[in-house]
């Protein structure tokens, strides 16, 4: 039996991995559920799967939940970390999004617990101090990204002194194809309805900005040890190949399957053996051919602006991430549009004096000045606009 903690519960992923632990109740346990405020739904997620504690980072919304059920109900942001480092948990699934995922990710690592990690922005803004605390600590970082954990599949038996190069694949997102100036007056209701994938609204405007693949390059640079040119990106509009893996000799070993987030999840949570029945075949005679292109920078420089954050290091892939946030979340409230993501992104670079990146406090530092940077850019954005409507 393996006792599982679940960050960021009431998510799309956290749904997700609850699915996944339903179906196999003689494996797997949840003893600790945590969310950011949706306490309706966990209070759902109390009643079926019976944990020994909850927590919400919302103190408002833990105190809506504590008077609901018999279950200890921890509060803010220390109820979070409890909840990362329960003892009773062996496994944490870390899926909470954003920069926020960082520190319980970081606290649960260093309680010992093995990592199935949907936080890439936990690797993205401080992966040298995350891999080398799972180092220290012994722990395994299993990736649920399904990219990551199609590479992770393809390279089972041949890691170590793999010397080859990964290639991850991008859908392309609803936007695929459009020119910059199309883009101009795309809404956020748009951005996130993503063609293949059903997911959280955050990631799902990253993805058709191609900051996603762009986060998943750091993300897998951490993973697997590799340097940024080792790592090519290619748009696959079927999202049927999740990523693969050209060997030395020429040999590409892909990972397919339909595109469901519960298999990487019941991979990570099931590794090294396979759980049949979690999600439906792929019928391969349904396509009519499976496609892939290069990505389109010019349209979507998001993925080179990742690729530049890489290579300086540092402090500069925090702000690349602190930056994407802000505008992100700009542009889903309908203060700025979406070609304005990418510009806040690179004038937030700009502005950044890159330090060396040598503890949790240095990464905290660049994220809130970056964040600033990024809204007084969006103010200004914001003016302008209204000035003109
Ligand atoms: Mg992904």
């Amino acid at each position: 039996m393996k006792n599982i903690a679940i960050l960021g519960s009431t998510g799309s992923i956290g749904k997700s991995a609850l699915q996944v632990v339903e179906k196999y109740p003689e494996r797997f346990r949840v003893v600790a559920l945590a969310a950011c405020k949706n306490h309706e739904l966990l209070l759902e997620q109390i009643k079926r799967f019976k944990p020994e504690v909850a927590a919400l980072s919302d103190p408002e919304a833990a105190r809506a939940l504590s008077g609901k059920t018999v279950v200890p109900v921890l509060s803010g942001e220390e109820g979070l970390m409890k909840a990362a480092t329960y003892e009773g948990a062996s496994f944490v699934v870390s899926a909470i999004v954003g920069f926020a995922g960082l520190a319980p990710t970081l606290a649960a690592i260093r309680a010992g617990k093995d990592i199935g990690l949907a936080n890439k922005e936990a690797l993205v803004t401080a992966g040298d101090l995350v891999m080398s605390e799972a180092g220290r600590y012994g722990v395994k970082v299993l990736p649920v990204d399904s990219e990551h954990s199609a590479v992770f599949q393809c390279l089972n038996g041949n890691g170590g002194d793999f010397r080859g190069d990964i290639i991850l694949t991008a859908s392309g997102g609803p936007f695929l194809g459009k020119r910059a100036e199309e883009l101009e007056g795309v809404t956020a209701g748009e951005a996130i309805n993503h063609p293949n994938w059903r997911m959280g609204r955050k990631i799902s405007v990253d993805s058709a900005t191609l900051m996603n693949k762009g986060l998943e390059v750091i993300e897998a640079h951490h993973l697997f040890n590799l340097p940024p040119e080792r790592i090519k990106v290619l748009v696959h509009p079927q999202s049927i190949v999740h990523s693969m893996v050209e060997f030395p000799d020429g040999s590409i070993i892909a990972q397919m399957s339909v595109p469901d987030m519960k298999a990487p999840i019941a991979y990570a949570l099931s590794w090294p053996e396979r759980l049949p029945g979690v999600i439906p075949r792929l019928d391969l005679t349904r396509f009519d051919g499976l496609s892939f292109s290069k990505p389109d920078t010019g349209a979507f420089p998001c993925l080179l602006y990742a690729y530049r954050a890489l290579r300086e290091g540092g402090t500069m892939p925090a702000v690349l991430n602190a930056a994407n946030e802000a505008a992100v979340g700009a542009f889903l409230a309908g203060e700025i549009g979406f070609n304005d993501i990418p510009a806040i992104i690179k004038e937030t670079m700009a502005l950044h004096a890159r330090r060396d990146l040598i503890e949790e406090k240095s990464v905290i530092e660049a994220d809130s000045g970056a964040r600033k940077s990024s809204s007084e850019l969006i103010g200004k954005i914001r003016d302008k606009r209204r000035k003109i409507f």
